[in-house]
């Protein structure tokens, strides 16, 4: 059976897998970051991770074909370059490069968010739907968004920023600099800054403050690009549950007045492993055995 591996790099973990071509999750292994580490020290936990997960295909009777890999940002085109913003080790790091040399392997990369919305439009909750946004709402807020059927790249392919829209016009300072920005109110680092709690401890009101924002957020991407399903996953959104998504809807419905327009917010559908399957999207995409985005 042929697979690709799939990498996740994330700010505080590294998660590596065999996928195939269905989608199915073969084998999966990961490692937190050691944050006492330097770059090369950190690229060293990942190449370990890689040559685990790859020490497995013979036994499992698996042909490696490739390999994508999705990165928290920002990032460069292909990850060539990648400074994660919560990874601070890493400013400019070759990580495309230091993979394919690890591995000997064709290396695909993309924006970890990017990636989620190919994801989902491959086996996850947008299967057949030529325009959406998929969105995360956890630590940070980040987004990709889909339109005629292609995943949206921008100039310094990191589109999709949706955690940088503003919310709250003069509101909280974000980690970018604006004030008000959804990230600095709606995500979960913003909620335990504000409420001396973790989001898993909030009260009512704040998932409902939540909710609204993030629906307020999503209207103004719906208003200005015309789609209607959106997407949402991370750990908050998904802690949050019900109150959060009725929240999300209402400010959305509130907000999107324009005539047929009939947005819709709902959780997204591929749960824990999205972030590897993300990768493995991009990875079969670049191969050209797939098309995630064909329905
Ligand atoms: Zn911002």
């Amino acid at each position: 059976m042929d697979a690709v591996l799939a990498v996740d790099i994330g700010a505080t973990k590294f998660a590596a897998a065999l996928v195939d071509d269905q989608g199915e999750v073969i084998t999966r292994h990961q490692v937190r970051a050691d944050r006492e580490r330097d770059a090369d020290g950190l690229f060293e936990q990942v190449a370990e991770l890689l040559g685990a997960v790859m020490a497995e295909a013979p036994e499992r009777d698996v042909s490696i074909v490739g390999c994508g890999v999705g990165a928290a940002g920002p990032i460069t085109a292909n990850l060539e370059l990648i400074s994660p913003i919560n990874l601070t080790e890493w400013r400019g790091f070759p990580l495309r490069r230091r993979v394919a040399d690890t591995t000997g392997l064709m290396v695909a990369g993309d924006l970890d968010t990017k990636a989620l919305a190919l994801g989902e439009g491959w086996i996850g909750g947008a299967v057949g739907v030529r325009n959406f946004m998929s969105m995360v709402v956890s630590t940070g807020i980040g987004g990709g968004v889909v339109l005629d059927g292609r995943l949206l790249e921008g100039e310094s392919a990191n589109a999709g920023h949706i955690g940088h829209i503003i919310v709250v016009p003069g509101g909280r300072q974000c980690g970018c600099g604006a004030y008000g920005c959804l990230e600095a109110e709606a995500s979960g680092s913003a909620i335990a800054a504000t409420t001396g709690r973790p989001p898993a401890d909030a009260h009512a009101a704040v998932v409902e403050r939540t909710g609204r924002l993030v629906g307020r957020a999503v209207a103004s991407v719906v208003n200005l690009l015309d789609f209607e399903l959106t997407l949402v996953g991370g750990s908050v959104a998904l802690g949050f549950g019900l109150p959060f998504f009725e929240a999300a809807q209402a400010e959305l419905d509130a907000n999107c007045k324009l005539a047929g327009s009939r947005p819709v917010i709902r959780p997204a559908e591929l749960g824990a492993q999205a972030p590897l399957i993300g990768a493995a999207a991009v990875g079969w995409q670049a191969l050209g055995r797939l098309d995630p985005l064909a329905g």
